[in-house]
């Protein structure tokens, strides 16, 4: 293998492999590959497309979960407190990457391990107990059906590690919900694509990550993670107060905020109940995740009815407020609360019952809403066929197909912001706004958001960036604190070079989604934008691949 050698951040550390079909462990040397990939996503991404077979069944034995940190988690700079998870999702049935906040990364990284993998098929449920020195394998057939919660606390009784070391699937991921998620500190989430339901068809409840060890890793000493904490805890920024859902009357106002199941791009008659503001009534602490000075969470609380939750976040306002006709952040919290607690992603479980009260004409129904979502986790009655996802069950239901690749939308609007449609339409995990960020330049109008013209490179330049952010492992949010000065002194590369480096994950990810079948048939919206084909045409081929959208044979994939 070639490796490109990035010249001065650096992580090493061995691959821990966990079989939890024969309970047994063993550690692989990386380097090479931690040389080329950074960490993060970029090395569960090669090590994935390496080890996962493209015949295996997202439910099979033969599937593997990746867990990863960065070399910046080493670090103390705001911004780090993130992870990485791969997996073959069985939602999209191709390869999928989900990054979750809170407390973990650090207590991840004292094992000593920069990346774990997990594969088989334990034939009782376990927790599984990882330290830098040992591999504890607990049967924990108690614990089925338990929430998130209840599992933190149990695994803390016993053993005195809290939630903050744990990553959790609810009842969703035991019954392989198509899009549980991955829970860590109880309400941070490897949120979308399913990868709580593969650790539930593998039997695992819980992995404990704590140790005395610590990451390896060179990053750079020229004062630069200094400079970004800095500004991280002093800069005025509402996102400090409001978090993500500080652009929600804005995104109303520009006709980007799907509403009624997408049947309308706002909420002009509710928008009010549901937008920061309201968030920030409810907001009664700060909430951050680890290292982080930035600290944009939202722990939230009403004090009439008890309900409290971590956010909601502005996809989770769209996918539970808007696009439910829900005008109430108390009812927007409660679902939140109850997704986190089950193990389910905001995103696809608020648009799955989207389509249901469509197929109903049941909006607006707060009622109905808090029972699907428990009736989705459990699989029953129609919650059964619900936890399939939208892409399987919208033909029963007899409404539109909104998702690509089998991911369902999120809230930022393609039909106004066409580059966010294309992006759409390219990213190697489905409808996915966090993949390329391209609708936040269209926000800002430093791109017009009508028309496609220029955007397709762009597009491409961004999804390499994002993918460099998720395998360093930098927030998303540092945007306004990272420039492309600060870039290369992080890295210690051009910012050029950089883009490229992150090219090369996301041409594994579309080459190992290739092999299953999927190529430029599967870049797709449900609805027209003038000049998409042309914009793939120039999407691909500035990045050297066919015109069908598959990656060619003997392209660099090292
Ligand atoms: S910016 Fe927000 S989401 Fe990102 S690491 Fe900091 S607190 Fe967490």
């Amino acid at each position: 293998m070639v490796s490109i050698v990035l010249a001065m951040i650096q992580l090493t550390g061995q691959l821990l492999t966990i079989d939890v079909g024969d309970r047994t462990w063993t550690t692989t040397t990386i380097d090479a590959e931690l040389e080329s990939f950074i960490g993060g996503r970029g090395i569960a991404t090669k090590l994935a497309h390496d080890r996962i077979p493209f015949d295996a069944r997202p439910f099979g034995p033969e599937n593997r979960v990746y867990l990863s940190t960065g070399p910046l988690q080493a670090s103390r700079m705001s911004f780090t407190g993130r992870m990485n998870a791969t997996t073959l999702s069985p939602l999209t049935d191709g390869l999928l990457s989900a990054n979750a906040g809170g407390y973990l990364s650090r207590n991840f990284g004292a094992t000593g391990y920069p990346c774990v993998e997990i594969v088989g098929t334990s034939d009782e449920l376990l927790a599984v107990h990882v330290t830098n020195e040992d591999v504890t394998f607990e049967p924990v057939p108690e614990l089925a059906g338990s929430v998130v919660s209840e599992t933190s606390a149990a695994m803390d009784a016993r053993h005195g590690v809290g939630s903050d070391t744990l990553a959790t699937i609810g009842p969703a991921g035991e019954n392989e919900v198509r899009y549980a998620s991955l829970m860590t500190s109880d309400t941070r989430a490897f949120g979308r694509g399913g990868i709580g339901a593969v650790l539930g068809s593998k039997n695992v409840k819980t992995i404990s990550f704590t140790g005395a060890d610590e990451l390896s890793a060179t990053i750079p000493d020229d004062g630069v993670t200094e400079e970004i904490h800095r500004q991280a805890a002093t800069e005025d920024h509402i996102m400090k107060r409001q978090g993500t859902t500080s652009g929600i009357d804005m995104k109303n106002d520009l006709y980007s905020l799907p509403t009624r199941y997408f049947e309308r791009t706002s909420f002009d008659e509710g928008v009010d109940g549901i937008n920061g503001a309201a968030v920030e009534s409810k907001k009664y602490k700060r909430g951050t995740c680890s290292m982080c000075a930035f600290a944009c969470k939202l722990p939230t609380r009403d004090e009439e009815t008890g309900v409290e939750a971590e956010g909601p976040e502005f996809e989770t306002v769209f996918s539970f407020g808007s696009n439910l006709l829900v005008d109430d952040i108390v009812s927007v919290m409660k679902s939140n609360e109850r997704c986190d607690e089950l193990g389910v992603d905001t995103i696809s479980a608020g648009v799955t019952i989207g389509a249901y009260l469509q197929s109903e004409d049941r909006f607006a129904d707060s009622e109905l809403i808090h029972e699907l979502i428990e009736r989705i986790a459990h699989r029953e009655g129609v919650g059964d066929r619900l936890a399939e996802g939208v892409d399987r069950i919208h033909d029963e239901l007899g409404v539109r197909n909104w998702t690509t690749k089998g991911l369902e939308f999120p809230g930022h609007d393609g039909r106004v912001l066409h580059g966010r449609a294309l992006g759409y339409a390219t990213a190697n995990r489905g409808a996915d706004h966090m993949y390329s960020k391209i609708h936040n330049l269209e926000y800002e109008g430093r791109v017009p958001p009508k028309g496609l013209d220029g955007k397709a490179p762009l597009i491409a330049d961004l999804e390499n960036l994002k993918a460099i952010n998720d395998s360093a492992i930098v927030c998303k949010f540092s945007r306004g604190a990272i420039d492309e000065d600060r870039y290369e002194r992080l890295f210690g590369v051009t910012y050029d070079r950089l883009i490229e480096i992150g090219g090369l994950t996301v041409d594994l990810e579309r080459h190992f989604n290739n092999k299953r079948g999927f190529d430029r048939s599967d870049d797709t919206l449900p609805y027209e934008i003038d000049g998409l084909e042309d914009a793939l045409d120039e999407y691909y081929d500035y990045r050297g691949w066919n015109a069908d959208g598959t990656v060619p044979d003997g392209m660099r994939r090292h």
